[in-house]
């Protein structure tokens, strides 16, 4: 790792639009130790008076819909209006790395050397939770250098969506013509969640099917709850290799921020994320320092062995266990 700089350096780094600082400042946010973690503290306090003036995009759907087929066509539209756009990627299980994904030639290749474009894969190998507070500091970080207009990413079937979810401004899910709900692995939830669908590989013979599946798409909204915005989502048919529908997505997209900026939707959704992030937070840090704990750590397998041999309940278990966790902890906070 190149040598660490100043939190000014990066804090002025990153308003000037320079990427390979903002590179930087990711890394060190996707750090685990504690040292980088003070550093990137630092850094997001100095850049907050500039954040939250992106448009906040989720893009899901299952492997081989069309996703990074779809950001690149999307995200060349967006930027040709001149708008800048960063797009990062929420992929907890994956094992590619940025190297490797920047070697992959085929993926947001046009994208990836757009001078308004910037992309950045998700670290690899880390847990959901890493991967998100990651992600939501490198929302941030992508604000203050200006980016008007962010896409997450996601990779995963599953949780992933979710936690997406909880930190943009609009969900869009992207689904195949054809292909049963089931083949498709998008479970209710999911379709609950979206601010919007689109049919991808609206070309050539697809286009009757790609209809057809507008129409019961739309026909299952329909039945869904009323959304607390007022915003009715829409389906919309597209297709990455022709262009047809892509204009009008970026259209919807600007249809829904005036709305939920004229009811104030917008900003109450954030206030509630922000609200959320705290507590995740909390829960995440605390259950951190629970495993970590020379004590606890020492005792579980104790414990466990006690619960299966039946010579005491989990309940039980976990009160010891927590017990030794508090007073360890004001114990050594105390000295
Ligand atoms: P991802 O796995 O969801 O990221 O999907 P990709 O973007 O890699 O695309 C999967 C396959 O679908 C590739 O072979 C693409 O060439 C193809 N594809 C993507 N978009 C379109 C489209 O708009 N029309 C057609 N006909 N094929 C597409």
């Amino acid at each position: 790792m190149p040598p660490r700089l100043s939190p000014d350096i990066y804090i002025q780094g990153i308003r000037q639009g320079d990427r390979i600082i903002l590179s930087r400042a990711i890394t060190l946010i996707e750090s685990s130790l504690p040292k980088d973690q003070a550093l990137a503290s630092e850094v997001i306090q100095g850049i907050l008076p500039y954040i939250g003036n992106s448009l906040r995009i989720g893009i899901t759907g299952v492997p081989g819909v069309g996703k990074s087929t779809f950001i690149e066509a999307f995200g060349n539209h967006i930027t040709s209006l001149g708008k800048k756009l960063a797009v990062l990627t929420i992929d907890p299980s994956s094992q590619r790395s940025y190297g490797s994904i920047l070697g992959d030639k085929t993926r947001m290749e046009t994208l990836v050397n757009q001078p308004l474009a910037y992309v950045r894969p998700s670290p690899s190998g880390s847990s959901l939770g890493g991967v998100a507070r990651s992600t939501r500091q490198s929302i941030l970080l992508c604000e203050a250098a200006g980016y008007e207009v962010i896409f997450i990413e996601t990779v995963g079937v599953g949780q992933s969506e979710t936690t997406v979810h909880g930190m943009v401004d609009f969900f869009l899910l992207l689904m195949l013509a054809g292909a049963g709900d089931e083949l498709q692995g998008i479970k209710r939830g999911i379709m609950e969640m979206a601010d919007a669908i689109a049919i991808t590989k609206a070309d050539g013979s697809n286009i009757m099917a790609a209809r057809q599946a507008r129409a019961s798409y739309q026909n299952a909204l329909h039945l869904m709850p009323p959304t607390e915005s007022g915003w009715i989502p829409p389906v919309h048919t597209c297709s990455a290799l022709t262009g047809d529908g892509i204009k009008e997505l970026w259209q919807m997209l600007e249809e829904y921020v005036n709305l939920s900026n004229q009811n104030r939707f917008l900003h109450k959704k954030r206030q509630d994320q922000n609200l959320n992030w705290l507590h995740e937070t909390i829960r995440q840090e605390l259950e951190t320092a629970f495993y970590q704990n020379p004590s606890t750590k020492q005792q579980i397998p104790h414990i466990e062995q006690s619960i299966s041999s039946g010579e005491i309940t989990a309940l039980s278990g976990a009160q010891k266990l927590l017990q030794t966790y508090f007073t360890h902890y004001s114990t050594s906070h105390r000295s």
